[in-house]
């Protein structure tokens, strides 16, 4: 049930932190799931809190992106069957697996390596198909708590106390979510396949090239590094909140970094300081293209965020 809902309000209630632990466990402790598409809705659900308008809303359209990058990376480039329980390949799979062949993309070609019009045709498949069967689903799974929608419109809202839940847990949401993803594909694929599912699924929605986020950034004149403000030869893009926390690929929070400075910072943050000096870049790039998701509060909030979510920021270049 609820599945064919057009339009549905969150239920208005208050939820405690527990409640929210509650609903989000039963969700992916679910054993009765027969496909895999709520997890990954949950893992795009994760990877959109950048995306979120200031009232908690996101489109449909820009959900499906996320979903049809990890499906393709997913089912394409490593291969992994996600069938349902009657042994037919999902809708889903089916729609991936005949693209790639009638197009003949290399199987070994990440999604961000399509081109544009082709990343945009599978993304409206993936969005009808998601539209149809799983918001509603999805709603219902979490006791009609999480977020508000209208398929006509086709936007979600999520709940503050969901926006707030998924910010301040989202390294462990989304490790626990790759967790269940890899139990049930476990079911369906071979040990071949199966091999290091854990890194696959954890960096499914890494991009193959950062190039073009590198190219923006050097035509803004930005060919320093942005840590120990040397020049460099060999620019490495580097993610100011590392990616395992982001999970997602925005020019904000891109900066350009000698090897020295991008190896030796790791998967820690760099000092406070540093955050403001990257709240003034933005500032300088503000009318560059791909800035419309920005907003100076939000990379202030996610850099503490990230410290909750048990990151160091205590990073500073070697003298
Ligand atoms: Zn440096």
């Amino acid at each position: 049930m609820g599945w064919n809902l057009r339009v549905a309000e969150a239920k208005d209630v208050y939820l405690t932190e527990s409640d929210l632990w509650r609903f989000t466990q039963q969700f992916l402790m679910n054993a009765s799931h027969t496909t895999t598409y709520k997890h990954v809705l949950m893992k795009a659900l994760l990877e959109c809190t950048t995306e979120l308008n200031e009232s908690g809303v996101v489109s449909f359209h820009q959900i499906a992106k996320h979903v049809t990058k990890i499906y393709w990376n997913l089912i394409v480039k490593h291969g992994l069957t996600q069938m349902n329980q009657l042994g037919k390949q999902s809708a889903v799979e089916k729609a991936m697996v005949s693209f790639q062949k009638e197009h003949n993309i290399p199987p070994d070609w990440n999604f961000d390596r399509l081109p544009e019009h082709q990343q945009n045709q599978l993304i409206r498949n993936v969005n009808q198909f998601y539209k149809k069967y799983v918001y509603g689903s999805f709603y219902r799974s979490f006791n009609e708590t999480i977020y508000s929608f209208n398929r006509k419109e086709e936007w979600i809202q999520l709940v503050p106390a969901y926006v707030v839940f998924f910010e301040k847990y989202k390294h462990i949401l989304m490790n626990v979510t790759n967790y269940q993803l890899a139990i049930f594909l476990e079911k369906y694929n071979s040990q071949d396949a199966m091999e290091r599912i854990l890194s696959k699924l954890e960096f499914v929605s890494a991009r193959q090239s950062l190039e073009e986020f590198k190219q923006i950034l050097l035509s803004h004149g930005h060919s320093m590094c942005f840590y120990c403000l040397k020049p460099v030869k060999q620019i490495h893009v580097d993610h100011f909140i590392p990616w395992s926390y982001m999970q997602n690929d925005v020019l904000w929070n891109f900066v350009l970094s000698c090897p020295t400075c991008n190896t030796s910072r790791d998967n820690r943050l760099a000092n406070i300081d540093y955050l403001y000096n990257l709240v003034e870049r933005n500032h300088e790039l503000r009318t560059a293209e791909h800035m419309s998701t920005y907003k100076e509060s939000k990379l202030i909030h996610l850099y503490h965020y990230a410290v909750q979510n048990g990151y160091e920021n205590n990073w500073t270049p070697k003298a």
